[in-house]
């Protein structure tokens, strides 16, 4: 990101380690919507920014104080990096360590540093970040829990999907299929999950959803509604849409129903909450919206998901790019979404 609204190459140094970091370079990576959001101007004014914040890669270097890894590891690297305290929070005290000094501060790459569209990246506090690629996983599936799989989960998780439960799930790209293959994880009954691309529809209705609503054939409340008879849903999770996205989602939920939202808005964007539907303010509905999680234990647990034969998610790379110079493609396609998109991955088979 040259500027807002400017993406293109830049030459830099190459980061240095410092005790606790470990360099990196890639071996596979996959722009996300918040790099192109970003690009847009969406997190606010940035120059000169690396951006990219999904990879495999293979530690070319560690600093003094790292233990766990050494050159040549080739680690999975979730996207969301928390300082110590922050991994102390995720074990200790509940909650989530995608905050680990301020909201959002774990999220290192794109907001406080460069990130992994490069030759090679740094990456903090390694020990407690990075995953040794497990044995047998393939590197589309093990990409997939860097970012998408973890967001999409903890949709899941904010929302507290039980067995049975009947489920909206808005937006059906990349993290709204794993929010869709989350649901069906926990025991969700029914999952309704709305978006318009054919490839993600067909993709949303392997990994769990039993039915498909297009926001463009009318009003998405009316036709869930019509569907149930009026009965309201039990959870919503919001990986997709606008800022009235949530107040659709005040509409369907029931009382004491939770709504979950994993969706990157706008600097500038604000809600309406319609008070009919919120009970007057009183249908004690839960409203969050969370960040993906991120650190080791994170990215073990879900790589364990992928070992275990529970779910392939790599599934959702359904473009595939070869060499470095390819990223420039890849994140252009992310950014002009064409209809037959579901997501690019890039295999950086080009580096030394
Ligand atoms: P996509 O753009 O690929 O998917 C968005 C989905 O929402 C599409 O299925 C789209 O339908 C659907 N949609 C669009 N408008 C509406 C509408 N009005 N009503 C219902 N559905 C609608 O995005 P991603 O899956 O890549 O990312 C989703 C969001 O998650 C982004 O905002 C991204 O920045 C954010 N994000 C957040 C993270 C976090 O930690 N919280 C981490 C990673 C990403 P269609 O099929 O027509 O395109
Ligand atoms: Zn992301």
């Amino acid at each position: 990101m040259i500027k807002v609204g400017e993406p293109g190459w830049i030459e830099t140094e190459k980061p240095v380690a410092g005790p606790l970091d470990a360099i990196c370079k890639p071996i596979a990576v996959a722009p996300c919507s918040s790099d192109t959001h970003a690009m847009h101007g969406g997190a606010g004014p940035m120059e000169n920014r690396i951006l990219g914040h999904e990879a495999v890669a293979e530690v070319v270097e560690v600093g003094e104080m790292v233990k766990k890894f050494k050159p040549g590891d080739v680690v999975v690297l979730p996207c969301t990096t928390p300082d110590l305290a922050g991994e102390v929070k995720l074990q200790e005290k509940g909650g989530n360590n995608a905050h680990d000094l301020d909201s959002m501060t774990s999220f290192k790459f794109l907001t406080f540093k460069d990130g992994v569209f490069a030759e090679f990246f740094s990456v903090n506090n390694a020990d407690n970040n990075l995953v040794l690629l497990p044995e047998g996983v393939d590197i589309a599936d093990a990409l997939m829990v860097t970012d998408m799989m973890s967001t999409g989960f903890y949709g899941v998780e904010m929302v507290d999907v039980n067995l049975g439960d009947t489920v909206v799930v808005f937006g059906i790209g990349p993290v709204g299929l794993m929010a869709v293959a989350g649901a069906k994880l926990r025991g969700a009954g029914k999952i309704y999950a709305t978006g318009s691309r054919p490839n993600c529809a067909e993709l949303a209705l392997e990994f769990g959803a039993t039915e498909i609503i297009s926001y463009k054939d009318g009003n998405t409340v009316e036709q869930i509604l019509e569907k149930e008879g009026g009965k309201k849903v039990d959870c919503v999770i919001i990986a997709g849409g606008n800022c009235n996205t949530m107040n659709e989602a005040i509409q369907l939920v029931k009382s004491n129903g939770h709504i979950g939202s994993i969706n990157f808005y706008d600097v500038a964007d604000t809600f309406t909450i319609p008070a009919f539907e919120w009970g007057l303010g009183m249908a004690d509905i839960t409203i969050r919206g969370g960040f993906c999680p991120g650190g080791a234990l994170r990215a073990e647990k879900l790589l364990n998901l992928i070992k275990y034969d529970r779910i392939k998610p790599g599934k959702t790379f359904n473009v595939e790019f070869h060499g470095f110079d390819k990223i420039e493609d890849a994140f252009k396609l992310m950014d002009e979404k064409p209809k037959d998109l579901i997501k690019p991955i890039i295999y950086i088979d080009d580096l030394d």
